[in-house]
């Protein structure tokens, strides 16, 4: 089992990378952001609470999308590995990443981090607006918002990975091939 994170502030092309890296490679695709959008669409109980955090740009509750992640990866304990996709966001939830994988005896490899400037990000996002009709791309403030967020609760995680030595940078710009053969080039090594 080969586990591996994309890792980056949102816009930075985590998603459409991951899906990329799942054809290639059999990893099976792990996004909280779609698992809670899954949860909203089928109007469960955890989908309408979510729902508030994630309109204004905020996190959902670590426990929340920790127990998703643990249910997802006890579904799937044959897999060749995992791509882990806006997930670990915080500190917390990065240690109960390790702890859930340490059951398996199947660590996170490497944690690879797309890089992409501010403006370039907003760009993205607003397109991502209207290109996919996403409620948490379409105003200016939630954007911002996300962003912030990201720097203060989620970019923490980045540390956490470059004490345990598996933190790889990955320059976000250029074609969607460019950046995905630099990708696939890390997990060759
Ligand atoms: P994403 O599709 O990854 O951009 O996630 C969309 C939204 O879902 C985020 O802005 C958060 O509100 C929520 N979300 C997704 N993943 C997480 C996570 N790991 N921790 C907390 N909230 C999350």
């Amino acid at each position: 089992m080969k586990n591996i994170i994309l890792f980056g502030a949102p816009g930075c092309g985590k998603g459409t990378q991951a899906s990329k890296l799942v054809e290639r490679y059999s990893l099976i695709h792990t996004s909280t952001g779609d698992l809670l959008r899954a949860e909203i669409k089928n109007k469960t109980e955890l989908g309408r609470k979510a729902q508030v955090f994630m309109k204004k740009g905020e996190l959902v509750a670590d426990e929340v999308v920790i127990g998703m992640i643990n249910n997802k990866i006890n579904n799937n304990k044959t897999a060749k590995g995992f791509i882990f996709d806006g997930f670990p966001r915080t500190v917390k939830q990065a240690i109960a990443l390790d702890k859930l994988l340490e059951k398996l005896e199947k660590p996170i490899v490497k944690t690879l981090m797309i890089k992409v400037k501010e403006e370039e990000l907003t760009r993205r996002l607003k397109n991502r607006a209207i290109e996919q009709n996403r409620p948490d791309d379409q105003n200016e403030e939630v954007i911002q918002n996300r962003i912030k967020i990201y720097l203060e609760k989620t970019l923490p995680v980045a540390d956490y990975y470059t004490k345990q030595n598996k933190l790889v940078e990955i320059k976000g710009e250029g074609t969607v091939d460019d950046i995905f053969e630099r990708i696939s080039k890390q997990l060759l090594s």
